[in-house]
C-alpha cells in the first residue's frame, strides 16, 4: 500500500500532502525513514576510500533527509492540530527517534572517521561555511564524550540518567507543591478588586472541587491576576509566600537537596568533558563564549540599571503610602503597579484595538517586509493545507524569484498548543546544483472573527505577529548551502534577534501610519496613542531589568564555579541577590528550589539570553533609528550579513559584519529610558 509520506512529493512546490496523509502513514514512515538513514549512514562508515569532507561530513550532513521531513511534519502537527491518536503515535515514535540519534552520536567508526577529516581541517581548502559544517560535526560527538575512554564514558552515562532523573523530580515537586495549595474564599468582600472573568474562573475552579465560594490557586492564569488587583491585602501575602516556598517547606517535596545534586552533577559532567564549570560547556557554543562574559554584561547593566530602579521603588512606595502602606512588600509589587500605570497612562486595550485588525496588521507586515527586504507575498489556494483557518503564500522576491512557501495558522482551536511560534516544514539547502527553498510557518493564537465582528488584535498581540515574522524572514530568506546551517539553525543566544528586531517597527509612526487604520472608519492611529504605547512600556522598566538581571546572575552563580563548597540553597541564593534585592526578603521563600527555567528545562547558563537578546536588537535598531527606518541599503545589509547566513559563521562575527562594531549596551538603556 502507497505511503503518501514515502512518495516523492508531487504537490505544488513539494509541499506536504496533508489531504492523502493520514494518521496510520506515519509509524511506518517513520521505521521505513529511519531505516533508509541507518543505511545512509552504514554506507559512510563501510565505504573504503580515506575519508574526506565530501564522503564523510557532508554525506552525512545529507544523510536522514526523508526522516527530517516525515519528523518536521508530524511534530508540527502535534503542535497546531494534536489528537489523542497522534500524541499517542508520539510516545511510540520518540524513544525510536532517541534510539537513531545515539546510535550516530555513539557510532565510534563514524566518529573515528568524523576525527580524520577533522585532523586535517587546515589542509582542506574549505570555505568557511564548510569549516563551519566540519567543526560542529566533530563537536557534536566531542560534547557527547566521543573523545573519553570508556570509564569515562560510563561516567558520563550515569550522570546523564542521574540528572534526567533529578530534572523529572524537580518538576513533579512542583507541580505536587503547586497543586497541593489553594485559597478558598468564602466572603464575597474578599474579592474586592478582582476582575470578573477572573472571580468567574475561581467559582469554576470551586465548582469542580465541589466546594463553595471561590478558589484561587499558584496556577498563572489564576495566580498572576490575584496578585495584581485583588485588595486584600492580607490574602495577597497569603498567596505570595505560598507561591514562593514552593518545593522550600519541610516536606517530602522539598527540591533543596535536588538543586544542590544538579548543579554537583551537571559540574562534574562538565569537568569530565574538560570544561572548567557547565557554565564553561554551554557557553562555549553561545554567542557569549564565556560565563566572565555573562557576568561582565548583566553587571553593566546592573550598574546603570539600579538607580533607576532605586528611583521607581522609591516612587511606588510613596504611592502605595497614601493607601496606608508603610513598607513596600513582594505582595504589593504588582498591585501597586498596575495601580499607578492606570493613573499615569489612561489607554485603555479596548482603545487601540480597533486599529489593529488582523488582516490589516498582516497586509502591514507584508508592505514592512516588501519595502526592507524586497519580497512580494501571494496567496495560493491549491497549496494543501491542515486545517480550513490555515493561509498559504507563495514568497517571491521582487525581480519575481521563488523565495519560500509560507503558512499561517492564527486561531485557537482544540488540539494546539497556547502561544505563538514559527516553524518550517522543510528546511532550506544547496544541493546538485538547486537552491532547495524552505516551507516555513508561523502559528498564533489571536481571537477569531465573528459574522458581525472582525478579528481585532492588542497591542500585545501586534508586537507578536511581528515577532514571530522576524524568525520567519531568518527561515525564508535563508541562502546556505548545508541544511544544518540554515536560517534559525543558529546560537540560543542569537536566535531573537531578527524577531526582536522586527518588532520595533510596531513601535514607529512611519511604520503604524501603513497600516493601523480604524477599521471602520479608516483614520489613522492617533498619534498620542503612539506616544503612550511608547511611554508605558518602558514603565517601571529598571525595576523589572534589575528583576532579570537578578535571575540571570543566580543562574550563572549556580553553574559557573565549583558549587562543591555550598550547603545552603537559601544562603546561596541571598549572597547572589545582594546587589538586586529591592523588597525586603521573605525568610520562608527561596526562588531557586522552583526556578525551572535552569533546574528543569533547557535554560540552565542561559537566562542572560532573555537580556542579551534585547541589546542585540536595540543595538541593530539604532542604525535604522539613524539612518531612516525603511533604509534600503541598511536593510539590505541585514539580509545580507545576518539574515541569509544562517549559523554559517560564529554570530558575533555576523553582527560585526552587519554592524560595523560589536554590540554594547546603550542602545537598550536609551530606549528603556534608563540612560540619564
Ligand atoms: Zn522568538
Amino acid at each position: 500500500m502507497a505511503n503518501p509520506l514515502l512518495e516523492k512529493f508531487s504537490t505544488p512546490f513539494s509541499t506536504a500532502p496533508f489531504s492523502k496523509i493520514k494518521n496510520k502513514h506515519f509509524k511506518p514512515a517513520f521505521i521505513k525513514a529511519i531505516k533508509i538513514a541507518k543505511e545512509e549512514i552504514n554506507n559512510i562508515i563501510n565505504n573504503k576510500t580515506v575519508p574526506n569532507f565530501e564522503n564523510t561530513i557532508e554525506a552525512l550532513e545529507f544523510s536522514g533527509q526523508k526522516l527530517d521531513r516525515i519528523s518536521s511534519i508530524f511534530f508540527n502537527l502535534n503542535s497546531a492540530e494534536t489528537t489523542d491518536e497522534i500524541q499517542q503515535i508520539a510516545q511510540e515514535i520518540s524513544p525510536l527517534l532517541t534510539e537513531f540519534s545515539n546510535d550516530i552520536t555513539l557510532n565510534k567508526k563514524l566518529f573515528k572517521r568524523v576525527q580524520l577529516v577533522y585532523d586535517i581541517i587546515d589542509e582542506l581548502n574549505l570555505t568557511p561555511e564548510q569549516e563551519t559544517l566540519l567543526t560542529n560535526k566533530y563537536k557534536d560527538f566531542v560534547r557527547n564524550g566521543a573523545n573519553l575512554n570508556e570509564s569515562d564514558k560510563l561516567k558520563l552515562r550515569k550522570i546523564d540518567s542521574k540528572l534526567s532523573k533529578l530534572k523529572l523530580k524537580f518538576g513533579e515537586n512542583i507541580l505536587a507543591e503547586t497543586t497541593n495549595f489553594e485559597l478558598h474564599i468564602t466572603e464575597e468582600n474578599s474579592l474586592k478588586g478582582l476582575p470578573e472573568s477572573t472571580v468567574e474562573a475561581a467559582q469554576m475552579v470551586a465548582k469542580q472541587k465541589k466546594k463553595d465560594g471561590w478558589v484561587f490557586t499558584l496556577d498563572y492564569p489564576s495566580y498572576i491576576p490575584f496578585m495584581t488587583y485583588a485588595d486584600d491585602r492580607a490574602l495577597r501575602k497569603k498567596m505570595a509566600i505560598a507561591f514562593g516556598a514552593k518545593s522550600f517547606q519541610n516536606n517530602k517535596y522539598n527540591n533543596q537537596q535536588i538543586v544542590l545534586d544538579l548543579v554537583k552533577s551537571r559540574h562534574k559532567r562538565a569537568n569530565i568533558l574538560g570544561y572548567e564549570s557547565h557554565s564553561h560547556f554551554i557557553l562555549e557554543e553561545r554567542m557569549a563564549e564565556s560565563p566572565a562574559n555573562v557576568l561582565r554584561f548583566l553587571d553593566d547593566l546592573l550598574v546603570k540599571a539600579k538607580p533607576a530602579a532605586i528611583e521607581e521603588f522609591q516612587s511606588l512606595s510613596n504611592f502605595a503610602k497614601k493607601d496606608g502602606v508603610n513598607k513596600l512588600e513582594k505582595w504589593d509589587s504588582a498591585y501597586y503597579s498596575e495601580k499607578l500605570k492606570k493613573e499615569l497612562f489612561d489607554l485603555e486595550e479596548e482603545q487601540l484595538k480597533p486599529y489593529f485588525k488582523l488582516e490589516n496588521v498582516i497586509d502591514g507586515v507584508f508592505t514592512v517586509s516588501n519595502k526592507l527586504f524586497n519580497l512580494k507575498f501571494e496567496e495560493i489556494t491549491t497549496i494543501d493545507k491542515y486545517h480550513d483557518d490555515v493561509k498559504t503564500y507563495k514568497v517571491t522576491d521582487t525581480s519575481d524569484n521563488y523565495i519560500a512557501v509560507l503558512y499561517t495558522d492564527f486561531f485557537p482551536r482544540k488540539g494546539k498548543r497556547n502561544g505563538a511560534w514559527m516553524t518550517s516544514f522543510k528546511g532550506q539547502w544547496k544541493k546538485d546544483k538547486e537552491n532547495s527553498r524552505p516551507h516555513i510557518s508561523i502559528v498564533c493564537n489571536f481571537t477569531k472573527p465573528t459574522e458581525t465582528k472582525p478579528s481585532l488584535l492588542t497591542f500585545n498581540e501586534v508586537t507578536t505577529l511581528f515577532h514571530e515574522f522576524g524568525h520567519a524572514l531568518h527561515g525564508m530568506l535563508a541562502n546556505t548551502v548545508y541544511p544544518s546551517l540554515s536560517g534559525t539553525n543558529v546560537f540560543w543566544d542569537f536566535v531573537e534577534l531578527p524577531s526582536q528586531l522586527l518588532e520595533n517597527w510596531c513601535y514607529e509612526k512611519e511604520a503604524l501610519n501603513l497600516f493601523a487604520k480604524h477599521y471602520e472608519s479608516g483614520k489613522l492611529i492617533p498619534m498620542d496613542f503612539i506616544e503612550k504605547i511608547k511611554k508605558s512600556s518602558n514603565f517601571l522598566e529598571g525595576m523589572q531589568t534589575l528583576r532579570q538581571l537578578s535571575f540571570g546572575i543566580l543562574d550563572i552563580s549556580w553553574h559557573g564555579k565549583n558549587p562543591s563548597k555550598i550547603k545552603s540553597v537559601k544562603e546561596f541564593e541571598l549572597s547572589t541577590f545582594k546587589n538586586t534585592q529591592l523588597f525586603p526578603d521573605v525568610k520562608n521563600n527561596c526562588m531557586s528550589t522552583s526556578f525551572s527555567h535552569i533546574f528543569q528545562g533547557g535554560y540552565s547558563s542561559g537566562y542572560y539570553s532573555y537580556k542579551w537578546a534585547e541589546v542585540l536588537d536595540a543595538d541593530a535598531f539604532a542604525l535604522f533609528l539613524e539612518n531612516g527606518i525603511f533604509n534600503k541599503e541598511i536593510s539590505q545589509k541585514f539580509k545580507e550579513t545576518i539574515l541569509t547566513k544562517g549559523g554559517t559563521k560564529k554570530p558575533m562575527d555576523l553582527y560585526i559584519n552587519f554592524r560595523g562594531k560589536k554590540p554594547n549596551n546603550n542602545a537598550l538603556l536609551k530606549r528603556a529610558g534608563l540612560l540619564k
